[in-house]
């Protein structure tokens, strides 16, 4: 199903007015987790007002550590909400197992489906099962076929709605977090019609390079990009060593705006 072959096409994904895969540069943004009411609000609207199509928000965080920030739960997912009232911004937001997936569907608009968790087929099925949009995000140490495989799990239950996100794999490199793997985007328009957005944010772990690999995502033809940005990275609660700032958010759309003009 997720195959190119028997379905020629490519695939949108509309949330919304926002359409994913039609040929335009979808752009989410936010904070890689949901600190409180005021900051989703606040980093939401100066996002909204520098072009993002799309706010981000963890609530639910699938941290290396068990001590570290786990994130609010479904008190995030209700000022995710709030952050969407007051800006009219679609919300992707990650759930993490089952138990908490129909609740999570109350208030988001995209569930996304975290690099840890691409693997667990019986969350796969059970997002395959719901009507929401998915993104899927590829797995730390997953092939492209092993990724596409996953998709077909939430296909194949009846959920059409999956776009793919590459978000950087495991390589020997220790320069940064993760090796950005921008071959999967050809690959990907080569194997499959499903839309396919790229997570620079990840993908280096470090804020400085997050605008040249956003600018070679869509180069090469990627549908969107999901990028992390908070109102002071340095005091984030999870990743701020790779999050922008809004003005530098500001600056990378202009630059991802003169580049689309231009192809
Ligand atoms: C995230 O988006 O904050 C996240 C945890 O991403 P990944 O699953 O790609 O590590
Ligand atoms: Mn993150």
């Amino acid at each position: 199903l997720a195959s190119r072959l028997n379905h020629p096409e490519p695939t949108v994904v509309s949330i919304g007015n926002v359409k994913i895969g039609d040929g335009s540069v979808t752009v989410i943004a936010g904070p890689c987790s949901v600190e409180g009411r005021e900051q989703i609000i606040e980093i939401a609207s100066e996002l909204q007002k520098a072009g993002a199509h799309m706010l981000r928000g963890g609530a639910f965080k699938p941290r290396s550590s068990p001590y570290s920030f786990q994130g609010l739960g479904e008190t995030g997912l209700k000022f995710l909400a709030e952050a969407r009232e007051a800006t009219g911004l679609p919300i992707v937001s990650e759930v993490m197992d089952i138990e908490n997936l129909s609740m999570a569907c109350e208030y988001i608009d995209v569930v996304q489906i975290g690099a840890r968790n691409m693997q667990n087929y019986p969350l796969l099925k059970a997002v395959g099962r719901t009507t929401k949009p998915v993104l899927l995000k590829r797995g730390l140490s997953a092939t492209i076929e092993e990724w596409l495989m996953s998709a077909e799990y939430i296909l194949s239950e009846g959920n059409p709605n999956v776009v793919l996100c590459e978000r950087g794999i495991r390589t020997f490199e220790t320069a940064t977090r993760n090796t950005l793997d921008l071959n999967a985007i050809p690959v990907i328009k080569h194997l499959s019609h499903l839309p396919i957005i790229v997570d620079p944010s990840h993908g280096t772990g470090i804020a400085r390079y997050v605008c040249a690999m956003s600018m070679a995502a869509v180069a090469a033809g990627a549908d969107g990009l999901i990028l992390e940005a908070h109102q002071s990275p340095e005091s984030a609660l999870s990743d701020g060593q790779q999050s922008i700032t809004p003005n530098e958010f500001s600056e990378l759309m202009h630059q991802v705006e003169v580049l689309v003009t231009a192809c």
